[in-house]
């Protein structure tokens, strides 16, 4: 199988993030891409860069003033008196509230916290080529599985499922899953995704809930008291076109492969009852029992039934890397899932 990475992720390194009223090291780290593009190599796949696929797919989307905002965020903030080395958000417009006047506003610090829902995203010198990148990785990616290969991976950093048409968040700047499902939409009728990071991805639900021809399906940990909080839900099922093309599958804090596989067993089935002509796979391995951020504990061998589980579907089939922050073992779940994937 071919598997597309570009060094330009090396780029972005944010630093920190808040975790609880704390200042973190930010676990979305280099190490991470470095670390599966080495087990994927070691494993025999073919290792390729990524054609640039130029703005239009990033404008299919998200918005404009989300895209100018990510290009220019850090040259604007660093001419700031004062600034720090990072874009971060401290002030957002409170946009649920019925009756809000939110205006948009002109200024960088105003315009950060517009487009970026937390502190998990910082924007450095380099994160917009980066982003980039990561999407060109992910339209690499489906592009082989257009042109005909059964399955492709994109080892995309950073990571996109958390990103919304005009919101950042999360680990996430662009939403890489999207922009390469909208992608493929070019020249098939429908197409699926199934979301197995531990993680909801709500900017994917959120850039697809009014419409029927991507299906979402999302496996991940309870969100009543987890990232992202406010979206994962099982009533969240989709509006006006998209009724019925979104389910969400949460599992339980503190389960394990047992309850992860049944959710993914059930989000198989809708993804073959949907019938798309390609599926794409946001792929986390945060569920992992080691990983620092996950509240399941999902083994090896769990991530290499869910690959065995979605091959079963004998789609074309796009994978596209998400989270996974166990840099140790990033490399042992990959190589499992690869197996079970492939066979
Ligand atoms: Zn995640």
């Amino acid at each position: 199988m071919d598997v597309v990475y570009s060094e330009t992720h090396l780029l972005h390194a944010p630093r920190r993030f808040i975790s609880r009223g704390e200042w973190a090291d930010n676990p979305e780290v280099p190490a991470r891409a470095i670390n599966l593009v080495a087990a994927a190599r070691a494993a025999g796949h073919r290792v390729i860069a990524p054609d640039d696929f130029g703005d239009a797919p990033r404008q299919a989307v998200h918005s404009p003033e989300q895209l100018a905002f990510l290009e220019s965020a850090h040259r604007r903030w660093s001419e700031l008196d004062g600034a720090g080395a990072e874009v971060l958000p401290n002030t957002h417009p409170i946009r649920h509230l019925a009756g809000d006047p939110a205006s948009y506003p002109e200024g960088v610090v105003g315009q950060a916290g517009w487009h970026v829902a937390d502190t998990a995203c910082p924007i450095g010198a380099g994160s917009w080529e980066a982003a980039c990148a990561s999407a060109n990785v992910a339209l690499h990616a489906a592009q082989l599985v257009l042109d005909g290969a059964p399955a492709a991976y994109g080892i995309c950093r950073p990571p996109g499922h958390h990103a919304f048409n005009d919101l950042s968040g999360g680990f996430c700047l662009l939403n890489n899953v999207a922009i390469a499902a909208q992608h493929m939409r070019g020249k098939l009728s429908q197409v699926a995704i199934i979301d197995i990071d531990v993680h909801h991805g709500n900017g994917t639900q959120g850039i697809f809930y009014g419409r029927g021809d991507v299906l979402f399906v999302s496996v991940h940990a309870d969100p009543t008291a987890f990232y992202p909080f406010f979206a994962g839900y099982a009533a969240e099922r989709g509006e006006a076109a998209g009724e019925g093309a979104n389910l969400n599958l949460p599992v339980a804090l503190g389960e394990g492969d047992h309850a992860y596989l049944a959710a993914i067993e059930r989000g198989v089935a809708a993804v073959r009852g949907f019938q798309p002509e390609a599926l794409l796979v946001s792929l986390g391995f945060d569920a992992y029992e080691g990983d620092p951020l996950s509240p399941l504990n999902v083994t090896s061998g769990g991530f290499e039934a869910a690959g065995a589980a979605i091959a079963k579907l004998g789609a074309p089939t796009v994978l596209i890397q998400e989270g996974g922050y166990d840099c140790r073992t990033l490399g042992r779940n990959l190589t499992a899932f690869l197996e079970g994937f492939l066979g």
